[in-house]
């Protein structure tokens, strides 16, 4: 560098000739002569370029030598270069002393001598070299400070930027001509200026401060730095301000948060490999899960979408809100953690208690960026504490329950009022499964054979139901009516037959709104379907197995009050039959014994009057009727022994070869005056024998009940017998065309003392199709009847040729 060095010199001086003189001298040095004709222009010179020695003029016109330099003195920020006078000889002493007071290097007086003015210049030009060597040096140093990459600022004490380098411009944005002047708070957006000042109070009693702060380039980008300030010192020591060093540690605090993030992620799966991991991208609302949702939840997986409004909508309603709310005040307030308990729904819409448990993941600016949870099924727990606070509830539901059973026993056993008794079981069942509403269905048959539905209602007024027709055998009543098994479903309108059934497709308009629905048949002990109990509400999921349960232990308990009640339907009928017939019978016993006490009087008074003797042929003909009404009390004495009889279980039958064609043709042979007296032809259709092994004297009982009944109830129209063998059974059939029977009555009249007719126009104890029963039963056949009121009847009799009967006795 020495070498090449090449320095400039000044030349001032007013004269031409003179200036040209020493350009002449100097050259031979070989560096730059710059001239200078006076003060003003040396001026002007001295401040826009550097020289290394500065020849000047004392005399000059304007500005003189001296003055110059004092202007220059005061104008110049850097050092003179060394400065010669050069003065004409006439100058005193003290002018000399002047000279040398401004720092002179030298006094030269004219005429100057070419060699020494050469010599003496040539002293000073490598002086001027080491002092640009020094100057250079500072140079090359500011030029490290400048082009070092870390940003380099001073700050004075009044808190202004004074210096700022090329790092800092690269760091933070800003050229040095928009930082100078400025206060470095515009760099630090979280640096309040109470906590700047108390640094640097700091700084200034020794410290060094050293931290990391987030600050904000020119284009708003948020960044983090690390900083170290220290206090600048002058050469004295004394503190002028601040120097900073900073530099950019964005990319490390990234990688920092990355490592911690992937380490929290590491430690959440470890510490909960069985826990649905999940992971949210708040900006982008990604969701993603592990598999532990599939296993846990029950869900496949393609059905989990990546997005968090799945989640959300699987949060239970009830739940939402409030998790919602905290999920994003923790974002909000920049929290770190966050954790709830809430209910999650599952693939198959039941409910999991969970707890989730996450950490907020925040970007270098401090703002949540993601949030990565850890969601754990606590169900199990739950229901245990649940279980444990159901235990007590339970217990006082079942001490409730064993109540309303006890009640309801008690009314069972007392209540044979039917109707009271199914609203009864109907309000306590509908009470029991806190089902909104209960109906009891019972399932009846009317007179003609059809069956048909008396209902109860309970928790629903009666209009309610009237729009509506009666239930029908659809897939979902079925099962209930026809006996075969309880129903409860979680949901009708999603069970599998729900709308298939036309006209309504589902729940007609305007139905009471059910969606639970429990359903349980009321059997009686025969196995009959009595009814059917149902219950329902608007809520799905409301009736439980214990519900399902109850229910059927009603069920049962109201089968047997209702068979109860019913058999306590028929003892009273039966009582009241039984009284009808004992009116009947003594009517029946007295009307014979009236007339026959008449004729024995008149016989006697006969026998005791004077007179004329009664011609035999009277006697004889008295005698008859006497015979005739003694052999209907003894048949009416009879069949009223056979009762008892037969109900003491004392049927006793003598088997025997019986050919049932003869024995028809002579119990109507006898039969044969008294349908001559009334004009009613007789046939029997079929005289083939028919021999089987029966009881000869019952199965002539058999032909005269339904032979006198033919003629009775005939009308005094022909009545047929016919015998017929048909394989195994012998077949005795006996139509009339008389009144025949109401169809209701067809099943009653083979009962004892049963009769459809009113005693006032027929006589009779309603026993005679009773006794045939029997009897027709005990040789192992069967007695039925058909008829068309005002047609006729026909009864049929169907006996096995070889009764099979234990009872049986030859
Ligand atoms: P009784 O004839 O003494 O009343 P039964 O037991 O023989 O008693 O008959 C019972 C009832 O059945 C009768 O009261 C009558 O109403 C009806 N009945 C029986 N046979 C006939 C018939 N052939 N035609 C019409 N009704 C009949």
């Amino acid at each position: 560098m020495a070498e090449s060095w090449v320095s400039s010199i000044l030349l001032v001086d007013g004269s031409p000739a003179d200036l040209l003189a020493l350009e002449t001298v100097l050259e031979p040095l070989g560096q730059r002569l710059v001239k200078a004709s006076s003060g003003e222009e040396a001026l002007a010179r001295l401040l826009t370029e550097e020289f290394s020695v500065l020849l000047l003029a004392v005399e000059l016109p304007g500005l003189d030598g001296f003055e110059t330099v004092r202007l220059l003195r005061q104008r110049l920020s850097r050092p003179l270069p060394p400065l010669l006078f050069m003065a004409a000889a006439r100058r005193d002493a003290d002018h000399v002393r002047q000279g040398y007071a401004l720092g002179a290097a030298d006094y030269l007086l004219k005429p100057l001598d070419a060699d020494i003015l050469r010599t003496k210049v040539s002293v000073f030009l490598p002086l001027h070299l080491a002092a640009h060597r020094a100057e250079e040096q500072l140079r090359f140093q500011a030029s490290i400070l400048e082009n070092v990459q870390d940003s380099i600022t001073v700050t004075d004490f009044s808190g202004r930027i004074v210096y700022w380098n090329k790092g800092a411009e690269a760091l933070f944005g800003y050229p040095a001509r928009e930082m100078l002047g400025q206060t470095p708070q515009l760099l630090y957006p979280d640096q309040d200026s109470a906590a700047l000042i108390r640094d640097m109070e700091r700084i200034i009693e020794g410290e060094n401060y050293v931290g990391e702060w987030r600050a904000r380039r020119k284009n708003g980008a948020l960044l983090w730095v690390d900083i170290k300030t220290s206090l600048m010192r002058d050469a004295s020591g004394k503190g002028v301000g601040f120097i900073g060093v900073s530099k950019d540690v964005t990319a490390r605090r990234n990688a920092e948060e990355a490592l911690r993030e992937s380490e929290l992620k590491y430690r959440l799966a470890t510490l909960a490999a069985n826990d649905a991991i999940w992971d949210w991208d708040i900006a982008s609302q990604v969701l993603h899960w592990n598999l532990s949702v599939q296993t846990l939840f029950g869900y496949a997986p393609h059905e989990i979408e990546p997005v968090f409004t799945w989640w959300h909508e699987r949060v239970h309603q009830e739940d939402r809100e409030r998790v919602t709310r905290d999920i994003d005040g923790v974002i909000e307030r920049g929290e770190q953690k966050w954790e709830d308990e809430y209910r999650f729904r599952r693939r198959d819409g039941t409910f999991a208690h969970v707890v989730d448990r996450a950490f907020a993941v925040r970007d270098a600016t401090g703002k949540t960026v993601r949030m990565v949870g850890a969601m754990q099924d606590i169900s199990q727990r739950k229901h245990a504490e649940h279980d444990a606070g159901q235990a007590f509830l339970r217990a006082e539901k079942e001490k409730r329950t064993a109540e309303i059973f006890s009640r309801l026993g008690l009314a069972f056993a007392s209540e044979l009022d039917r109707e009271k008794l199914v609203q009864r079981v109907t309000d306590e069942a509908t009470e029991l499964t806190g089902a909104a509403f209960g109906a009891f269905f019972q399932n009846l048959v009317n007179e003609k054979g059809e069956s048909y539905y008396l209902y109860t209602l309970s928790g629903v007024p009666r209009e309610a139901f009237e729009r509506f027709p009666m239930p029908r055998k659809t897939l979902i009543f079925a099962p209930t009516f026809e006996g075969t098994a309880t129903l409860r479903l979680e949901d009708v309108t999603q069970s599998p037959g729900y709308g298939k059934n036309p006209p309504y497709r589902g729940m007609p308009e305007g139905h009471l709104p059910v969606r639970s629905y429990l359903a349980v048949p009321v059997k009686s002990r025969s196995g009959a379907v009595l009814g059917g109990l149902f219950f329902g509400h608007p809520e799905p999921g409301r009736f439980l197995k214990e519900h399902e349960q109850l229910v059927e232990g009603l069920a049962a308990q109201a089968a047997v009050a209702l068979d109860n009640s019913l058999l306590y339907l028929q003892a009273q009928r039966a009582i009241s039959v039984r009284d009808e017939f004992l009116q009947v019978a003594a009517h029946e016993l007295r009307t014979p014994i009236t007339s026959l006490k008449l004729k024995v009087q008149s016989l006697l008074r006969t026998a005791g009057a004077a007179g004329p003797p009664l011609p035999m042929e009277k006697l004889h003909d008295r005698l008859e009727d006497v015979d005739r009404i003694v052999g209907k009390l003894s048949g009416l004495i009879n069949e009223l022994l056979d009762i008892s009889r037969i109900t003491a279980g004392n049927l006793r039958l003598t088997l025997e070869e019986v050919d049932l064609a003869s024995l028809v043709r002579e119990v109507a042979l006898r039969f044969e005056a008294q349908a001559a007296q009334v004009h009613v032809p007789i046939h029997v259709m079929n005289h083939n024998p028919l021999v089987g092994r029966w009881d000869r004297l019952r199965l002539e009982q058999v032909v005269t009940n339904l032979l006198s009944n033919a003629l009775k109830y005939g009308s005094g129209r022909p009545v047929h017998i016919d015998t017929q063998a048909d394989g195994t059974h012998a077949r005795l059939r006996v139509r009339d065309e008389g009144i025949g029977i109401a169809p209701e009555a067809l099943s009653r009249i083979f009962g004892r003392f049963e009769r459809a007719v009113s005693e006032r126009h027929y006589g009779g104890l309603g026993l005679g199709l009773y006794i045939t029963r029997q009897i027709v039963e005990a040789l192992g056949g069967a007695v039925r009847v058909e008829s068309t009121p005002g047609q006729g009847s026909t009864f049929t009799v169907e006996l096995p040729l070889e009764p099979a009967s234990a009872q049986a006795t030859s």
